[in-house]
C-alpha cells in the first residue's frame, strides 16, 4: 500500500501516519520526493477500508493499493529516477556510465595494465572479479583477498572507484572495505541471507539478473535489498538462457525501457556475458545505450588468449578504446553524456 502526502504535509503529521500503521501492526518505509511525501507500507491483507480510514488522517493524499508484488522497487513508491553517486558519477541521470576491467584479477601486472587501459579510455569504474563464481569447481576461483589488495591498488593508482563481486554472507565485511559498488552475481540473485546482508550495508549495489529469472523474480529480489533500508540499487541485464545456444546468453534488451518503467531504479547492461563474444560487445553496448541504459559494464584484458576466464568475451584494450569512441554519438542522440573519469 502506498500513501501519499502532500509536499505541505508537516513533520508530525507525517510521524503521527507512520505511528499510526504501527500501532496497527505495519512497517512503512518514507520516501522524501520533490513534489510529496510518499509512505511504501509493508505487508498484505489490510483489512477491509483500512485504505479510506488511513486517507482520513491530516496530511494524507491518497492511499493506493499496489497490486505488484515488488513494492519499494516500483515507480508508484518512487516516480522519480533513483539516482546513486559512486565518485563523481551519478548513476541513473544522464551520465551514461561504463564500468571495465577483467573478468577476474588474475595478477598485479593484468590488473595494473587494464586498469591503465580503461582509466584512460574513460571508463568510470573498475571492474574486476576477486571472488569467482565458477560453474566447475576445478576452474580458477579468483584471488580472494589478494585480489581485494590488487583492486585497492587499482583504485588508488587511478582513483575509479571499484566493483566488484561478493558471494557470501561471510565476505560482505571484507569486500566493504575494498569496494565502492557491490556486485551481486546471476547465480546469486535469489541468495536471500546475502541480498539482506548488502541491504544492511549503506554502499551501493549491482544486482544481476538471474540467469533465468523472470522480471518479476528479479524486481523481488531487488525488494529484499531496499527492505533493509538500500536505496542505493541498480540492476543489471546481463542475458538469460533461452532455446538457442548460438550464444552464451540471450542479452534481452526490450527489458531495459521495461524496466523503467516498472521501476525507478538504474540498469545496466552487460553485453560480455550477455553474448559471450568480443564482437559482438559493441553492438550490443551501442544497442544498449540506444535502449535507455544508464550505463554498460564490459570485460576488458591485455591478452585475451591468456585469460583465466572469460577470455572469448573480453576486448583488448584498442577494441575497449573504440567502443568508446563509438559510444559517444549513440550516447548524444539519447540525450546523455559520457561522463568524465571521476576521482575517488
Ligand atoms: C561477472 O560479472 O564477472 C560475472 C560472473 O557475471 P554473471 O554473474 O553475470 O555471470
Ligand atoms: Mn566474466
Amino acid at each position: 500500500m502506498i500513501v501519499a502526502m502532500g509536499a505541505s504535509a508537516s513533520e508530525e503529521e507525517i510521524q503521527s501516519v507512520v505511528n499510526r500503521l504501527r500501532r496497527d501492526g505495519y512497517d512503512s518505509q518514507i520516501n522524501r520526493g520533490v513534489q510529496r511525501v510518499v509512505l511504501g507500507v509493508f505487508g498484505s491483507g489490510f483489512p477491509p477500508e483500512y485504505g479510506e480510514t488511513i486517507e482520513m488522517l491530516p496530511g494524507v493524499e491518497s492511499v493506493t493499493r499496489i497490486s505488484k508484488p515488488y513494492k519499494l522497487a516500483s515507480r508508484e513508491f518512487k516516480h522519480d529516477d533513483t539516482v546513486i553517486e559512486v565518485g563523481g558519477a551519478q548513476i541513473g541521470s544522464k551520465d551514461f556510465v561504463v564500468m571495465a576491467g577483467p573478468c577476474a584479477v588474475e595478477s598485479r601486472e593484468q590488473l595494473m595494465a587494464t586498469a591503465d587501459a580503461v582509466a584512460m579510455h574513460g571508463a568510470q569504474l573498475l571492474r574486476g572479479g576477486a571472488y569467482k563464481p565458477r560453474t566447475s569447481p576445478y576452474s580458477f576461483q579468483g584471488l580472494g583477498q589478494q585480489g581485494l589488495e590488487l583492486l585497492g591498488e587499482a583504485r588508488e593508482r587511478t582513483h575509479l572507484p571499484v566493483i566488484t563481486e561478493v558471494m557470501d554472507t561471510d565476505e560482505v565485511d571484507i569486500v566493504d572495505q575494498y569496494t565502492d559498488v557491490f556486485q551481486i552475481g546471476t547465480r546469486n540473485m535469489q541468495n536471500f541471507p546475502l541480498l539482506r546482508r548488502v541491504g544492511q550495508t549503506r554502499k551501493p549495489v549491482m544486482l544481476k539478473r538471474g540467469m533465468s529469472a523472470t522480471v518479476e523474480e528479479w524486481l523481488m529480489a531487488a525488494e529484499y535489498i531496499l527492505a533493509e533500508g538500500n536505496m542505493q540499487l541498480m540492476l543489471c541485464e546481463r542475458g538469460i538462457r533461452t532455446f538457442d545456444t548460438t550464444l552464451r546468453n540471450t542479452l534481452d534488451l526490450a527489458i531495459v525501457p521495461m524496466i523503467k518503467r516498472l521501476t525507478h531504479l538504474p540498469v545496466i547492461v552487460d553485453p560480455s556475458h550477455g553474448t559471450g563474444k568480443w564482437y559482438l560487445v559493441k553492438p550490443l553496448a551501442l544497442a544498449a545505450a540506444a535502449v535507455g541504459a544508464d550505463g554498460i559494464i564490459v570485460e576488458v584484458h591485455p591478452d585475451p588468449d591468456h585469460a583465466m576466464s572469460d577470455g572469448p568475451q573480453a576486448l583488448t584494450p584498442a577494441n575497449f578504446e573504440d567502443l568508446m569512441k563509438s559510444l559517444e554519438p549513440i550516447v548524444a542522440a539519447v540525450g546523455r553524456r559520457l561522463c568524465a573519469a571521476v576521482a575517488v
